[in-house]
Parts: structure tokens; C-alpha cells; sequence
């Protein structure tokens, strides 16, 4: 599942530069996640870790956006094909 960023966000900034797919962008009012990038971090680290730094705990697992771990694989592998 891709992750997503709930209105808890308190916009510190510190998850945006820690994802390694730029998944994470400003958007209106808060912090949000393009799930079309978002791999949970699969295939470059073990956690999440936009979920380690994040000081609310405020990035669930997105329910409208469920997939496998190997899912998540072939979406890292496409993203970083090019
Ligand atoms: S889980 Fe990883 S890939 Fe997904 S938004 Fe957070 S840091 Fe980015
Ligand atoms: S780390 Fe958490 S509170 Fe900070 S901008 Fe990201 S989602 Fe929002």
C-alpha cells in the first residue's frame, strides 16, 4: 500500500527531503504523498521512512491504495528503470 499524510501534518518539512522516490510534495495545506510513487520504501530501506521521521505520526497506510509487497517491488523497479 502507498502511504498517505493525514490533516494531522504540521507541515515540519523533515519527511519531503528523506524519500527516495519524491513521492512527497507541499500541497495546499499540507504534505502529501503521490501514491504512484510511493513504494513504502520498498527496495531502499526497511521502514518507511518518511514514517521514521515524521514527529505526529500522521502517515497511515493509504486504504484506497492497496498493494503487495510485490507490487511495491515492481513499482520501485519501475521508477528507478529509466
Ligand atoms: S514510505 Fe518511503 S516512498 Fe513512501 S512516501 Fe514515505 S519515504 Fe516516500
Ligand atoms: S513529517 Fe509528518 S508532520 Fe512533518 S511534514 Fe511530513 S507528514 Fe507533515
Amino acid at each position: 500500500m502507498a502511504l498517505m499524510i493525514t490533516d494531522e501534518c504540521i507541515n515540519c518539512d523533515v519527511c519531503e527531503p528523506e524519500c527516495p522516490n519524491e513521492a512527497i510534495s507541499q500541497g495546499e495545506e499540507i504534505y502529501e504523498i503521490d501514491p504512484n510513487k510511493c513504494t513504502e520504501c520498498v527496495g531502499h530501506y526497511d521502514t518507511p521512512q518518511c514514517v521514521e521521521v515524521c514527529p505526529v505520526d500522521c502517515i497511515p497506510k493509504d486504504p484506497d491504495h492497496e498493494e503487495s509487497k510485490d507490487q511495491l517491488y515492481d513499482k520501485y523497479i519501475k521508477l528507478t528503470a529509466s
